[in-house]
C-alpha cells in the first residue's frame, strides 16, 4: 500500500482494551484510521462505529477482513477467540497486532505458528506492550550494556486492585503472569525452562475458588531464578515492579510513578488505579510502532514465537498451580523464521 495512505484497521473485539485501541488509533497515533469494528455484541460495535467517520460495524471478523478498506487487523477479543481470527487474517495475508495472550494454550499457539510459517513471512505482532514501556526499556538497556554482569535473579511484583467476577484462578497465570513470562524472556534473552507455583495462605479478599495472592518461580536456561508475586485483589491499586539482581549490582523499576507529595508531617502519593493508566504510553508506542512498521511493509516487535513460548510457560504454570509441583516447560524447536 502507498505510504501516503492511512492504514485502514479493523478492530476485532470492542470491550475494555478494544475500545481503548479504537480511541488510540483514531485520536492519538498517526498513520491509521479505524475502518471496521467487530464484536459479537452488535450493539456495542454499532455504537462505536457510529462515532467514527467511514467506519463500519460487523459481527463476524471474517466478513470485516474481506472489506476493501481493511488493510490490517487489531485483535482485542478474549484469548479463546484469537486463534480463529489469526488464522483468517493469515489466510488473507493481512498484518495483525494481536493482544496478549496469543492463544490460551500452547497447542493453539502452535497451529497459528504453523499457519504463519506456511505463509513464509512474519505477519503478526503480539501485544506484549511492556516491551514498549519507558521504564522497562531503560531496565533492558542497563542489562544489555553488561556493566552489571550476568543477571542472577529477577524479583517481580504484579498487583491489581481487583479482578472481574469471571476471572479464574488459572487466569492469574495465563492472563496476568503471562506478562512477566514475556518480560523475563525478553530481558534475559533466553527461554524459561521450569515453573513452580506456590500458594501462601490466601487474603480475606480472595474470591471463592481462588487462592490469592500466589508466588510463581521461573527457572531459566542460564540458571537464573525469577520470582513473581501475583496479587489479583490487593485492593489498593495497580502496581508493577521489577528488579534484576546481577553480579555487580541491581537495577529496578516501577517504584512509584506519581509525584511524591510532602505535607502535614507526612509524605506520599497516589497509586495508579489500573493498567490502562499505568501503561498508557506503552500502548501508544506499541500501536504506533505497529502502524509505522506495517506502512513500511515490515513486521517488528514480539512475534508468534514469543506468544507460543509464553503459552507453553502458561501451560506449565497452570499445571503446577493445580498439582503443587515443579513443571518443566516443553518447547518445539524454534523455526528459522523467528531467528
Ligand atoms: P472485554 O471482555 O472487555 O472485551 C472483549 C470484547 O470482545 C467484548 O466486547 C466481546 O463481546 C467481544 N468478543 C467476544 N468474542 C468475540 C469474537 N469471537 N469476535 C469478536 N468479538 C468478540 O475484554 P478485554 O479486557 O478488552 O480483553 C480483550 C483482550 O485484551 C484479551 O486478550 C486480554 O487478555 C487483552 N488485554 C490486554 C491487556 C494488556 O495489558 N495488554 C490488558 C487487558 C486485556
Amino acid at each position: 500500500m502507498s505510504s501516503q495512505r492511512a492504514l485502514g484497521v479493523a478492530v476485532v473485539g470492542t470491550g475494555k482494551m478494544g475500545a481503548d485501541h479504537v480511541r488510540r488509533l483514531s485520536d492519538v497515533i498517526s498513520g491509521a484510521r479505524v475502518t471496521a469494528v467487530v464484536d459479537i455484541d452488535a450493539e456495542r460495535a454499532k455504537s462505536l462505529a457510529d462515532g467514527i467517520e467511514g467506519c463500519t460495524a460487523y459481527t463476524d471478523p471474517a466478513v470485516a477482513m474481506a472489506a476493501q478498506d481493511v488493510d490490517a487487523v487489531l485483535i482485542a477479543s478474549p484469548g479463546p477467540a484469537h486463534e480463529a481470527a489469526l488464522i483468517e487474517a493469515l489466510r488473507r495475508d493481512l498484518p495483525v497486532l494481536c493482544e496478549k495472550p496469543l492463544t490460551p494454550d500452547a497447542a493453539a499457539a502452535l497451529r497459528v505458528l504453523e499457519a504463519e510459517q506456511r505463509l513464509g513471512h512474519r505477519r503478526v505482532q503480539v501485544g506484549f506492550m511492556r516491551r514498549y514501556d519507558a521504564d522497562y526499556l531503560k531496565l533492558k538497556k542497563v542489562l544489555d550494556d553488561g556493566e552489571l554482569g550476568r543477571t542472577l535473579m529477577l524479583h517481580q511484583r504484579h498487583r491489581n486492585p481487583a479482578m472481574p467476577e469471571w476471572f479464574t484462578e488459572e487466569m492469574l497465570i495465563n492472563d496476568s503472569v503471562v506478562h512477566e513470562m514475556d518480560v523475563t524472556r525478553w530481558l534475559l534473552d533466553q527461554e524459561i525452562t521450569a515453573v513452580t507455583v506456590h500458594k501462601p495462605a490466601p487474603s480475606a479478599k480472595a474470591p471463592a475458588g481462588m487462592s490469592d495472592p500466589q508466588f510463581v518461580l521461573f527457572e531459566t536456561e542460564s540458571g537464573a531464578l525469577v520470582g513473581v508475586e501475583i496479587f489479583g485483589h490487593c485492593g489498593f491499586g495497580y502496581q508493577v515492579h521489577a528488579e534484576a539482581v546481577c553480579e555487580h549490582g541491581t537495577v529496578g523499576i516501577g517504584a512509584e510513578h506519581e509525584p511524591l507529595v510532602t505535607t502535614g508531617g507526612r509524605w506520599g502519593g497516589r497509586v495508579t488505579p489500573d493498567y490502562l493508566e499505568r501503561f498508557q504510553d506503552a500502548y501508544d508506542r506499541e500501536v504506533q510502532a505497529w502502524v509505522d512498521a506495517t506502512r513500511r511493509g515490515e513486521v517488528t516487535g514480539p512475534s508468534i514465537w514469543d506468544g507460543y513460548a509464553a503459552a507453553a510457560v502458561c501451560e506449565a504454570g497452570v499445571l503446577s498451580q493445580r498439582e503443587g509441583r515443579r513443571v518443566e516447560v516443553e518447547l518445539v524447536e524454534r523455526p528459522a523464521l523467528y531467528g
